[in-house]
């Protein structure tokens, strides 16, 4: 028996998944809304660096938008829009549902924090005449990509007398930058026979912060770091020890930028996770009359395991949800087993100059759309959530239903490493859960890439989810 060719055509195009660059597919005024979402997003993301900073950049747009700060003592009506702010790193932003919380809640959840270097708590140091911040970096970095490049310093300081001071220096033209030095080619025999991970090792990761004495100076010990002191003090009003009580870190100092002569894609810091925060909060924002009461939740430390009160282990979304619970007389616990959850997270996207880490039938791809990812974890699926094959489906086909671009994947081969998300803390109060987001290139890296289309997919199936379109 010998098959038509138009039979086999026909065949392939009914029962084949799809797999093709969403460039073909999307229409040309779909395209033309993705570049320009992408616009928002690359001034969200030169705005929003640290958790911090994402919260307070989310607040402005939800009170411009109408929403109102949580009252457990009020009382709401459906279309209502609140939030609350956990430690000013956290925000949950809500629309009060047709049916409250009864039927269970729809959520997203992102995370604001992003790879980078924290100062250690006495970081000042001077050593040879030049003036050194010690670091300690934060989340999962490939800790030669840290160096020469620019950087900048955000963060809070708590004062000894109590007061705060937010400080951003190094991000704009008129500012200085810092940066952490790596060792010339000619004297590097020794590093570069070194393994990647040993080459520049954590202690080595030390900022470049000053060179110059203090001014008609007779000591001649610190006086490099002694100044440094000094002008820190006339502009922030600090002394050393405030460092003790700060939250200091150190991003890259470059904007985002097109990438590409098609300007397809965008190349900036912290895609993972701002290109899934970003999408959240614009769904939220744009959520008017859902029938269930609708969550964003942006929240911190996914990068170092969702740990501590600001991290999605505390209990801080949970406490959130029964207070609107109980607002609607129904036990928490029901809310939360019919809760669905789209963990909003990046994930790994095919690179073809690192094929042999990908299996390519279970990766994404750059311009394939968001992807949905069943499960992650590492080593035979341990320290994940995987997604009932019900709740799948049920995304699957809203997204196919909705006209979005999608595809599914893994992160990277079986046994070669792995990560986690959110999705199992969501996922252990008993709600369904499952990832979803946009691929990136060089992932984790002071600059990275996603593309346009993704990105513009990863906000419509946000928006479809909370039944925005
Ligand atoms: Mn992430
Ligand atoms: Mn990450």
């Amino acid at each position: 028996m010998s098959a038509k060719k138009d039979n086999v055509k026909e065949l392939k195009e009914r029962l084949f998944v799809k797999r093709e660059n969403g460039g073909k597919i999307i229409s040309k005024a779909e395209l033309g809304e993705s570049f320009s979402f992408a616009e928002e997003y690359k001034e969200f993301l030169d705005k929003s660096k640290t958790e911090k900073e994402s919260v307070k950049y989310a607040l402005k747009r939800a009170v411009e938008n109408g929403f109102e700060e949580f009252d457990k003592t009020k009382k709401y009506n459906p279309g209502d829009k609140i939030y609350k702010i956990n430690r000013d790193r956290n925000i949950v932003l809500a629309v009060i549902g047709e049916a409250g919380t009864k039927n269970g809640i729809n959520l997203a959840v992102a995370h604001v924090d992003a790879p980078r270097l924290d100062l250690k708590p006495n970081p000042l140091t001077e050593q040879h005449d030049l003036g050194i911040l010690k670091t300690h970096y934060y989340g999962g970095i490939k800790k030669y990509q840290w160096t020469t490049i620019p950087l900048a310093i955000h963060g809070r300081i708590v004062r000894r007398d109590g007061s705060v001071v937010d400080v951003v220096i190094g991000e704009s033209e008129d500012e200085p930058c810092f940066c952490v030095t790596d060792l010339l080619p000619h004297l590097a025999k020794e590093q570069m026979s070194k393994k990647m991970s040993e080459a520049i090792m954590g202690e080595d990761l030390n900022l470049l912060v000053g060179s110059l004495p203090l001014e008609d100076c007779e000591d001649s010990s610190d006086i490099v770091k002694l100044n440094i002191l000094k002008l820190l003090n006339e502009k922030y009003g600090i002394v050393e020890s405030d460092f003790i009580s700060s939250d200091l870190e150190i991003v890259p100092a470059m904007k985002a930028q097109d990438v590409g002569f098609d300007r397809s894609m965008i190349g900036g810091y912290a895609h993972d996770d701002r290109s899934c925060a970003y999408p959240s909060l614009r769904a939220i924002l744009d959520c008017k009359n859902p029938s269930k009461t609708t969550i964003t939740m942006l929240t911190d430390k996914e990068e170092t395991g969702s740990d501590g009160n600001t991290g999605s282990q505390s209990k801080f979304l949970e406490y959130f949800i029964s207070d609107l619970a109980e607002l609607d007389g129904v036990a928490v616990r029901d809310v939360l087993t019919h809760t669905k959850c789209l963990s909003a997270d990046v994930n790994a996207a095919y690179d073809p100059t690192y094929s042999s880490s990908f299996e390519p039938e279970n990766s994404s791809y750059i311009n394939r759309g968001v992807v949905i990812t069943k499960y992650t974890g590492s080593g035979g699926k341990y320290g994940t959530s995987d997604a009932t094959a019900e709740f799948m489906g049920e995304i699957c086909n809203l997204l196919s239903d909705k006209n979005i671009i999608w595809q599914s994947s893994e992160l990277g081969k079986v046994d070669i490493g792995g990560g986690g998300t959110i999705a199992k803390y969501v996922a252990n109060l008993n709600a369904d859960v499952i990832d979803i987001g946009v691929p990136v290139l060089s992932m984790h890296a002071p600059f990275e890439v996603i593309s346009k289309i993704d990105l513009y997919m990863t906000f419509k199936a946000i928006s479809a989810f909370f039944g925005n379109i």
